[in-house]
């Protein structure tokens, strides 16, 4: 006889005001299986998954724990029930150790002291049988953020979690952080335990899950065997539409160079040195990418170009030097020299949230002559502008007048993008530009950006996503710790070698 399953979903909804985040949503999860539900942004995967840890109260709907019925009213439930879950955003404390980290909660805090002692044994064993590799006095704040999300594991199992969930775990780590979590999330199995993967990379599910189910705009639309299906099959059944997952492109025709970067260098307020002499060159008609894990100074680099932070060395375009600081070295002066930017923190740098989708398409360009009447700006040009440019970026709700943060992020992204790309620059510089898109606006994004390279402009890209700079780039460099580790071609390497290079170490020999 089939054993129950170790989580069984019966008709689960959950509604905030007007927007059904889960609609009559079942689901069984079979024990001792790694189970991946995948989904847009918002189709409802973690809701539901809050639902099961006891952090939402569903409007209606049942869950089965091992085949008997439970109400999972808090958080103490959840783990009463053998449900850990590992958060989108850990929830470990900063300044505490991983020892009282995990202990925290677990233990009266009156009878914490005499059990530390057991605790850290208990600890150092899991630690040692999962290869986790945390010492167990470590503060939380000197940890990577991989090893923060093994504390948050450790947390579960130190519990005695049967179920373990986790939220988009991979968002955060480098290739070889995520394949040792892999690693884990297999051993973990091979115990017997059963794993909830949430994740909208494919590539992960395909990798890890035996089973795997589909959220679309608040359904569960399909559960399938992971075996018996495709990453072109889950991404058609999570946009439910056709969709393109490799970007179409010819090869790359460059040009005359147009950018010219020698020796950049970057000192932060704390004097920490965040760019250490960049050199590198973009052609006309080509995208330069830069991979990198965030935070070593992909973002200075971008910044810097775009005339929003000083800077030392010498940048040409089109073999006329630009200010690296002083007057003539801002955002205004860049884009008068042919230099246009998709910022990667599009709320703070991107857009004015308050301000309606017209008015944001217009930010910085107000003096263009197209726009302008006489000293007037001409508002009424400004808005049917933004009209037009919306239609093509299939902007969505298709309205002028709304204000920017009553949009998604897709759809904010896609304001930013018809913005810059149609300003018609020599340089476009592009930060993280699908960060929070769905499946079909990043295939939509994708082809503008290619379309530009073709009209022979010349493009730096700058994404953490390794998959996202292997397909777009023409040409790829890596960035650790504000040096450029070394160039390859995208034919010519793979994530293995990138993801060593990103993590500080020399790739093969090319
Ligand atoms: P996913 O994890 O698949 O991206 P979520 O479960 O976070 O999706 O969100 C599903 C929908 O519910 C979205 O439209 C989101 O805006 C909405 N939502 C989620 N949490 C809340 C909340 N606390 N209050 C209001 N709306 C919410
Ligand atoms: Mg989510």
């Amino acid at each position: 006889m089939t054993p129950p399953p170790a989580i069984e979903l019966r008709r689960i909804c959950k509604s905030f005001g007007p927007v059904q985040a889960n609609k009559d949503i079942s689901l069984k999860v079979m024990p001792g299986t790694i189970h991946g539900i995948i989904g847009e942004n918002g189709a409802g995967k973690s809701t539901l998954m809050s639902i099961l840890y006891g952090f939402y109260k569903a409007d209606s709907g049942e869950i089965l724990i091992g085949g008997r019925e439970t109400q999972i009213p808090d958080s103490q439930a959840a783990i009463k029930a053998g449900i850990g879950m590992v958060f989108q955003h850990f929830k470990l404390v900063e300044n505490f150790s991983v020892l009282e980290n995990v202990v925290l909660g677990a233990e009266d805090g009156s009878f914490l002291r005499p059990t530390l002692a057991r605790a850290r044994k208990h600890l150092t064993d899991l630690a040692r049988d999962y290869e986790m590799n945390v010492d167990p006095d470590a503060k939380i704040e000197d940890l990577s953020v991989g090893h923060q999300q093994r504390v948050e594991i450790l947390k579960a199992l130190y519990r005695e979690a049967n179920i373990l969930i986790l939220d988009e775990p991979t968002g955060v780590l480098t290739p070889a952080e995520a394949d040792h979590l892999f690693r884990i999330l297999r051993g973990l199995k091979a115990e017997g335990k059963t794993i909830i993967l949430i994740t909208h990379k494919l590539r992960e599910i395909m990798e890890i899950t035996d089973t795997v189910s589909v959220m679309r705009r608040g359904e569960m639309t399909d559960t399938v065997k992971t075996a018996e299906t495709s990453p072109q099959d889950l991404a058609e059944r999570m946009v439910g539409r056709k969709v393109l997952l490799r970007v179409d492109k010819a090869p790359a025709r460059p040009g005359k160079t147009v950018l010219e970067v020698k020796d950049l260098r970057v000192t932060d307020g704390q004097g920490v040195e965040r760019l250490r002499g960049i050199d590198l060159t973009v052609r006309a008609g080509e995208i330069l990418g830069i991979a990198g894990v965030a935070g070593n100074g992909q973002s200075d680099l971008l910044d810097v170009l775009g005339g929003i932070r000083a800077a030392t060395g010498a940048v040409t375009l089109n073999d006329a030097a630009l200010s690296l600081s002083g007057p003539g070295s801002d955002a205004r002066a860049r884009r008068r020299a042919g230099i246009t930017h998709v910022p990667e923190d599009r709320h703070r740098l991107g857009l004015i949230l308050d301000f309606k989708a017209w008015e944001n398409t217009g930010f910085g360009y107000q003096d263009l002559p197209k726009y302008c009447q006489g000293l007037m700006m001409d508002n009424r040009a400004l808005r049917e502008d933004t009209d037009a440019k919306m239609a093509r970026f299939d902007v969505r709700p298709h309205d002028p007048n709304l204000a920017a943060k009553n949009f998604s992020g897709g759809n904010q992204q896609k304001i930013v993008l018809a913005r810059e790309i149609e300003a018609d620059p020599d340089l476009l510089l592009i930060g993280q530009p699908t960060r929070g898109v769905d499946i079909g606006a990043i295939e939509f994004i994708h082809q503008r950006i290619v379309e530009l390279r073709d009209a022979g402009k010349a493009i730096l890209l700058v994404s953490v996503e390794l998959d996202e700079i292997l397909s777009l780039s023409d040409r790829i460099a890596v960035m650790f710790d504000g040096r450029i580790m070394g160039e390859r071609l995208p034919g010519q390497t793979d994530e293995t070698e990138l993801g060593l290079m990103m993590a500080g170490m020399e790739g093969r020999a090319a």
